[in-house]
């Protein structure tokens, strides 16, 4: 399965904040040429074409160069701007969102390029918390180099707070919506059997014991169903058409008409589990009848535009009180040995 953040991701999701960043620097040069802050009327120029830039480095999938000079500009402008009107705008509060953003940008980094980092969401982080410690030892005996008034400066810490917290609450999001996504992942790695695509073992033993937790065991049967030579099938024809006769099997065995959970336990074994019709007895014709549709099954060896015979042997169990889901499933299993030691191709209940 592909990685939730591959690299189109990363470049979309880049060239998106750097859109929303080239935007924020429109506005802010506005801003400032209006009020006539010259030296960031300046810079923002100087930004504004930096982020124009930026489009460029994106597309030459120079992500980390960007970022990082990216987290330069934001600092740096920040530092200017708190120099040239003072704390109370809230300018210094970018210093602080950003730093979500940085590591945003060296999970990216990490993942598209397989591990390796050149972004360091931790120096870069350093170097914003720096510059806001300084910033504010700096402006406490200082005055601004512009004043505007009392208005414009609480409407920009209106509009500066919205900034952080948008940034903080979108980037936090999003890194819940990550997680989530790469739990479900592992879990269903943890869970499924890449081959078939059926649950396995850990799955169907959680699945068990949550039936028993519940005192619902004595509803259910279990069977284990083994291939039967299925060794000289891998010999004869090879380890891939052995592949193929496992998905076919599982095929099968899913078939919804059966109505049973059905997992693969391991190499060519599988477990099944229905619910009981009737009391104590596990329901031979039903399971014989999926043994009969294994054995009708064509099984094509397309080389040699050949059928192979597919046979399985089956042991079922019900569950007996106060035994363990081991011994239960160990039933099934000697069960299963009763079959082959009897020919093969049968079902022992
Ligand atoms: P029996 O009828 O007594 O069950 O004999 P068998 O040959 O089926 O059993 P045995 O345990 O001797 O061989 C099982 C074989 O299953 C050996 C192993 O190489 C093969 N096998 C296990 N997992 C896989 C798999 O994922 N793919 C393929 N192609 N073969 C597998
Ligand atoms: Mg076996
Ligand atoms: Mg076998």
């Amino acid at each position: 399965m592909e990685y939730f953040f591959n690299q189109k991701i990363a470049r979309n999701m880049s060239l998106l904040l750097n859109t929303v960043f080239l935007c924020m620097h429109i506005f802010f040069f506005t801003f400032f040429a209006y009020y006539n802050v010259k030296i960031m009327e300046s810079f923002n120029i100087f930004s504004i074409i930096f982020y124009f830039a930026g489009f460029l480095f994106i597309g030459k999938k120079k992500l980390a160069m960007y970022i990082n000079l990216m987290g330069l500009e934001v600092v740096v402008h920040m530092i200017l701007a708190v120099i040239c009107l003072g704390i109370g705008y809230g300018f210094e509060m970018c210093l602080i969102s950003i730093v979500a953003i940085f590591f945003y940008a060296e999970y990216f980094s990490l993942k598209v390029n397989n591990g390796k980092s050149n972004v360091s969401g931790s120096l870069l982080s350093m170097l914003s918390l720096t510059s806001y410690i300084s910033l504010i030892f700096a402006m406490k005996n200082r005055e601004p180099i512009y004043v505007i008034n009392d208005t414009v400066q609480l409407f920009m810490c209106v509009a500066m707070s919205l900034i952080t917290f948008l940034v903080l609450i979108v980037s936090l999001k999003l890194m819940t919506l990550v997680f989530l996504k790469s739990e479900a992942r592992l879990s269903k790695q943890a869970e499924y059997d890449a081959l078939t695509g059926l649950p396995n073992r850990h799955y169907i033993l959680r699945h068990l014991n949550q039936i028993l937790e519940k005192n619902e065991a004595d509803g259910y049967w279990l069977a284990m169903v083994d291939i039967d030579n299925f060794k000289s099938i891998n010999d004869t024809y090879g380890h891939n058409f052995g592949d193929k006769a496992l998905k076919s099997l599982a095929e099968i065995l899913s078939d919804e008409k059966h109505d049973v959970t059905v997992c693969r336990w391991g190499g060519e074994e599988f477990l099944i589990i229905g619910r009981l019709m009737e009391a104590s007895r596990p329901p031979f014709e039903k399971i014989d009848a999926i043994r009969k549709q294994v054995e009708e099954y064509e099984l094509i060896f397309e080389a040699e535009n050949k059928r192979v015979p597919l046979t399985v042997t089956i042991g079922a169990a019900v569950y007996s009180n106060e035994t363990s889901i081991e011994d239960w499933v160990s039933i099934a299993d000697k069960r299963l040995y009763v079959g082959k030691y009897n020919g093969k191709n049968r079902v022992v209940c």
